[in-house]
């Protein structure tokens, strides 16, 4: 990689969006390694906070009980990886259940919810050795960083991603967080005004990865 690229991306968000198991992770994740960058999963955010409010008993519509215990979770980032810790544990498999699955596009609906997830997410630019950020979610392009060039939208039949779950291993209502997320009224999975989009059904992962790479240094 050249230096003139590394300055171009120098406090940039790098910004991919697209429906559940679109393959998001999975670029967000080659691109980081690729350019040395941060990698944010934002669906994470979300997830974390439902999964805690499942443990907590809480009512999953109870916004104002949501918003505290956002606060109860800590972002980190160490070397090019951030993840989300409660109670100084990393949060890992437990965002991936079931109930999670099921529960996550009710919480990702509510809007001062998300303004304040969104605010930790543009802070990820401020974390100390944090040049610049992959980040992957719904509404990276149109709402959390709306001024950057590198915008892309990964677009992938129903199929595919349903396949692509069940490859690995996870109970998921992909068809019905997807309808959730696309009808909500707060900040909806919508192709971003200026994003790249990449239709990813018959592509492998490593033709994606160079499809995009090819795109970010053409801008
Ligand atoms: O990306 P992932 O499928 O893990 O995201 C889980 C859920 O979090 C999505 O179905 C959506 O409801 C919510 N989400 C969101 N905005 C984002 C990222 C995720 O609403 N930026």
């Amino acid at each position: 990689m050249t230096q003139a690229i590394k300055d171009k991306l120098r406090g940039q968000a790098i910004a991919i969006d697209g429906p559940a198991a679109s393959g998001k992770s999975t670029l967000a994740k080659g691109l980081a390694e690729h350019y040395g960058l941060v990698m944010v999963n934002s669906g994470e955010m979300y997830r974390a906070v439902t999964w805690l409010a499942i443990q907590k008993n809480l009512d999953l519509s109870d916004e104002e009980a949501l918003l505290k215990i956002v606060d109860e979770l800590n972002y980190t980032v160490e070397g090019y990886t951030s993840a989300i810790e409660y109670q100084g544990q990393q949060l890992t498999t437990e965002l991936r259940l079931a109930q999670v699955n099921a529960g996550v596009s009710q919480v990702a609906a509510l809007p001062e919810l998300r303004a304040k997830l969104v605010e930790i997410q543009r802070n990820y630019l401020n974390k100390q050795g944090v040049q610049a950020v992959v980040m992957e979610g719904r509404d990276i392009g149109s709402v959390v960083f709306p001024d950057t060039p590198y915008k892309f939208y990964l677009k992938a039949t129903q199929e595919v991603r349903q396949s692509r779950r069940a490859d690995q291993g996870e109970v998921d209502v992909i068809a019905k967080r997807d309808a959730a997320d696309s009808a909500r009224k707060a900040s909806p999975l919508v192709i971003a005004d200026g994003a790249q989009v990449v239709d990813v059904s018959n592509l492998s992962i490593e033709a994606v990865r160079h499809q995009v790479i090819e795109l970010i240094e053409s801008v």
